[in-house]
């Protein structure tokens, strides 16, 4: 099929036209959650905009098959190998076991997802789901002497490769910034860029999780997993990598080093990288404390798709900063822009040359690096040109399911039975008559205002909220 859409790929730092390795089809992977908190809304801004290149690529034509690891085990707080193991910190927090934390959270992130419309991938796989790979990878990896053992642990050796810093010429000290927390010295390490494959030692004398290997009882690394989940569900070429700017450094070269020192040649092609939602103090984090997530945005009254809308307004490659200012603001676009949806006549002859144009528009903002504002602009373009309403919203309802807004929520009231406002008030006023009538203890009275009522095919019934009533 033809290559419509175009993507910044970390890889080249280049817009490129992309490509699929098979005609038609595109394997697309993406880092989960690390389950052992909520997941914040910047969490949430990155699977959005995952999800729009997703369905973008859905839209154009592509058969997706879009999978998605759950980190349930050994991300630690800091995201080379040092500090403690998130999942245990969430164990301890709660005194529930890990096994219950991650299950805890994982639904809480897929609920979360739900209410922001964002699809569930096609795979979903936790990493204690897959130990067996973990260790036939890192037997691999030893045999092909790209790791090695220290101290007890299994560390990938970044030595052996002739380009460990692929996603650009920055230098290690750069690259370094986008380390979450302070990062401390590892002796056993023969290069400061080298990491751990697999605990065996473990720095935690409560660690829950422990699987047996050949290197003794341990659990995996962090970046690990990400490369097995990927490849079993994948295979060995890839097209899509997604997941935040965070992930670039160290996560995602720590993947690309071991899966390609395992397959023996390049990988994966494109690399989409969302960058992040901050707040006014900055950067929103997980370990820091109050962090807003979903929920909180609903408790604040604000419906959880505006706040999606709120990312669709602006580029997935620019930071975001929040506000309830903002969010005050998106929610009264948001009701305008529904309610005019709402109003449009759905039923009609469709015009097929303006909806082949306007959703070649639609098509060409989105294929061009997921331009989601530009998109949106163009449901505004619709809603403002001449084209019968049939067609406009025909179209709206299209590219909502890209954009996943519920755009059409309102049309479903309007194909309720308007209610007869005269009617309404005659039955009414009947009601109150009749109640005066049972107050005076005129029951002939009351009971012939029924049988009135009922004559004119209304029935009225009294219950404990008062008195009721319906057309039989
Ligand atoms: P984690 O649960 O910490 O593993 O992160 C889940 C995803 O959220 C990863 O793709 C991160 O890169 C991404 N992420 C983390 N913080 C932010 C943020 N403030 N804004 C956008 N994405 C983020
Ligand atoms: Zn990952």
């Amino acid at each position: 099929m033809e290559n419509k859409v175009s993507l910044f790929n970390t890889l080249t730092r280049k817009v490129e036209k992309f490509v699929p390795n098979e005609d038609g089809k595109v394997g697309m992977y993406t880092c989960g959650p690390t389950v052992y908190h909520f997941a914040h809304i910047g969490n949430l801004r990155s699977y959005i905009m995952e999800d729009v290149l997703e369905k973008t690529l859905r839209y154009v034509g592509y058969d997706v098959k879009r999978v998605m690891n759950i980190t349930d085990v050994g991300h630690l707080t800091s995201d080379a190998d040092t500090g403690e193991d998130k999942m245990l910190k969430g164990a301890k927090r709660e005194h529930k076991t890990v096994m219950e934390i991650a299950g805890f959270y994982t639904d809480a992130f897929f609920a979360d997802c739900e209410k922001l419309n964002i699809k569930r991938p096609d795979v979903v796989e936790p990493a204690t789901n897959c130990i067996p790979e973990f260790i036939n990878m890192i037997k691999a990896l030893i045999g092909k002497g790209y790791a090695y053992e220290a101290g007890g642990n299994i560390y990938f050796d970044t030595s052996k490769l002739k380009d460990y810093y692929v996603f650009s010429s920055q230098s290690e000290k750069e690259l370094m910034v986008g380390v979450r927390d302070d990062v401390e010295e590892d002796t056993n390490k023969r290069n400061k860029a080298d990491f751990v494959l697999w605990f065996t030692k473990s720095k935690f004398d409560n660690q829950e999780l422990k699987w047996d290997s050949p290197w003794g009882t341990g659990y995996p690394g962090w970046h690990i997993e990400c490369s097995c989940i990927s490849m079993k569900h994948l295979g060995e070429y890839m097209d899509i990598h997604c997941g935040g700017v965070d992930n670039i450094f160290p996560h995602h070269t720590n993947e690309i080093a071991q899966s390609e020192a395992f397959v023996g040649h390049k990988w994966c092609n494109y690399w989409f990288h969302v960058h992040h939602l901050n707040d006014r103090a900055g950067k929103m984090s997980k370990s820091s404390g109050e962090f807003l997530t979903v929920s909180l945005l609903e408790e604040k009254g604000y419906d959880p798709l505006v706040y999606r809308l709120f990312c669709l307004q602006s580029h997935y490659r620019k930071p975001l900063e929040f506000s309830f200012e903002v969010m005050d603001n998106m929610t009264s676009a948001y009701n305008k822009l529904v309610k005019k949806i709402g109003e449009l006549d759905a039923e009609g002859e469709l015009d097929k040359d303006g909806f082949d144009s306007f959703r070649a528009r639609f098509e060409e903002a989105l294929a061009n690096d997921i331009n989601t504002s530009s998109a949106i602009t163009v449901v505004y373009d619709v809603l403002r040109s001449d084209l019968n309403d049939a067609t406009k919203f025909e179209l709206v309802k299209s590219f909502d399911y890209v954009l996943s807004l519920n755009l059409t929520r309102l049309q479903g009231e309007k194909c309720e039975p308007e209610v007869d406002k005269e009617l309404e008030a005659y039955v009414l006023a009947k009601i109150e008559e009749r109640k005066a009538a049972k107050k005076e203890k005129d029951f002939e009275r009351a009971d012939a205002i029924r049988d009135e009522l009922l004559a004119k095919g209304i029935r009225i019934k009294d219950t404990r909220e008062g008195t009721v009533w319906e057309s039989v």
